[in-house]
């Protein structure tokens, strides 16, 4: 028989009997990070392609985890397929066999029959795509209140075909007291805004030191005017929405007007220089290593030598004077196994250069075009309503109506930060934009209105939940 070694010869009896029956006797790289982490408790993002052994990364401690004597579903599994559903169900029922876990796949495309069935004599895990999970929720016939585990299988593919609708509108039926553990082969903005409804306070768990290559950074550029240069980088940098950056210029000068113009708009931003003494420079780093600060703004020669990694995104205000600077610079984001941006403003003059650069890297550099005050606003009032969801999360549904009351402190808490500042503030811009009162009056109409005439007007409120519930019941918390 099997001999197990390291962590899975800590694991319970049964368990261990399930993993010798098939043949599992080391753990793989994602599950020796991943299953000591998930023991301990807490949200996860893990960075894990298929064939890496992520099923039995969350199948593991998710049997070890399950109450059999209760008949409450305790782990939902979602991800993107009917194949992958049953896959992922096969592989937990056979890991949680010996111990009694009852796994149930449910997507759609088949009858109810089975599926309902199974639910109603209880089942401990759910396996299964969106939709599916969504009509048996909206029609009571799932319970997820019990849910101790939630974990999100091929978020990014989740998100490509267009399950987020559905996924928001599953998160209202988990319980707030949970772990989320999030994998995904791939770690864009789509999938970190995924992230943030559905994680807190989270863990990245990168697999190994091969995932710091380039493959690892998404590469963007925008062409633009020389004479615009400043306002469309705010611009960028308010669509793109980093978590943290580093902005590299090619001057000192650069580097003072960039950080004066950046302070002036409100962002988080500091500089280092070569003027600046070894201490002053190692704080500005510290800051931005502790998340105390979100935009550094530098030259290459300041910033070669100084620990800065894990940056979520890199921008070159100034393109790269070689190809070799570029791949230095962008090698500041993408660390640790997390998927980075690196974003270059090129002027219209310097753009051969910078794509022959690319070529000579061998990196797929794609354009992107700034983006409309239309397309901003999108991206803004998607914000706005992921962190107000977020919020929401804690109050019972009951009390869940988006009154003034309610909101009021949400909005509170938002001002708190300077971004979540410049966010209310250009919903409210927006707002006043579209309903500013027609400058001319029709004097006649003004006669005829009655002096305690109440307008007939009908308000808009765009926090409202359009079509949430869609007529599929009750909503739990
Ligand atoms: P996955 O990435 O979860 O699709 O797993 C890829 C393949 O690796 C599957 O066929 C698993 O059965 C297998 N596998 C997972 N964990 C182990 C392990 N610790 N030892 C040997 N094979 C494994």
């Amino acid at each position: 028989m099997t001999e197990l070694t390291e962590l899975f010869s800590d694991l319970p009896d049964d368990i261990q009997t399930s993993l010798k029956e098939l043949g599992w006797s080391t753990p793989m790289p994602v599950q020796a990070k991943a299953i000591p982490l998930m023991r301990e408790g807490g949200d996860l993002i893990i960075q894990a392609q298929t064939g890496s052994g992520k099923t039995g990364a969350f199948g593991i401690p998710i049997a070890e985890r399950m109450d059999v004597d209760s008949k409450a579903i305790q782990a939902l599994v979602m991800l993107p397929t009917r194949e992958l559903a049953n896959q992922v169900a096969k592989e937990i029922t056979i890991l949680g066999k010996h111990r009694g876990v009852k796994v149930l796949a449910v997507y759609g495309g088949v009858g109810y029959g089975p599926q309902l069935e199974a639910l109603e004599n209880g089942v401990h895990v759910i396996v299964g795509t969106p939709g599916r999970i969504l009509d048996h929720l909206g029609n009571g016939r799932m319970d997820l209140s019990g849910v101790k585990v939630l974990v999100l299988d091929e978020a990014d593919e989740m998100l490509s075909l267009g399950f987020w609708p559905d996924m928001r509108e599953i998160g209202g039926y988990l319980p707030a007291d949970r772990d989320s553990h999030l994998f995904s082969a791939t770690i864009p903005e789509k999938v970190r805004s995924l992230a943030r409804f559905f994680l807190h306070d989270e863990t990245y768990v990168a697999l190994d030191a091969d995932q710091n290559s380039p493959q690892q950074i998404e590469h963007f550029y925008y062409v633009v005017p020389a004479a615009e240069k400043e306002a469309l980088l705010a611009r960028i940098i308010e669509f793109e929405d980093p978590e943290s950056a580093i902005i590299f210029c090619n001057t000192k000068g650069d580097v003072r007007f960039v950080t004066a113009y950046l302070q002036k708009r409100g962002f988080d931003a500091d500089q280092i220089s070569g003027d600046l003494t070894q201490v002053a420079r190692e704080k500005a780093m510290n800051k931005i290593k502790a998340g105390k600060l979100r935009f550094l703004v530098a030259t290459d020669v300041a910033a070669r030598g100084i620990d800065i990694s894990d940056l979520s995104h890199v921008i070159s205000y100034s393109a790269p004077d070689s190809p070799e600077v570029y791949v230095h610079r962008t090698g500041r984001t993408g660390r640790a196994g997390k998927a980075g941006i690196a974003i270059s403003l090129v002027s219209g003059l310097d753009i051969g250069n910078f794509r022959y650069m690319q070529t000579i890297n061998k990196i797929k550099v794609l354009e992107r075009k700034p983006p409309t005050e239309t397309i901003m606003l999108g991206r803004i009032r998607e914000r706005l309503q992921v962190k107000v969801e977020h919020e929401m999360r804690a109050v019972p549904k009951s009390e869940q109506e988006f009154g003034i009351d309610r909101l009021i402190p949400v909005i509170e808490k938002m001002a708190d930060s300077i971004e979540g500042r410049r966010d209310l503030a250009a919903v409210c811009a927006a707002y006043l934009k579209e309903h500013r009162p027609e400058t001319t009056v029709d004097e006649s109409e003004l006669e005829a209105t009655p002096p305690d005439h109440e307008p007939s007007h009908s308000p808009r409120r765009d926090g409202d939940r359009k079509g949430r519930g869609r007529g599929r019941g009750r909503r739990r918390r």
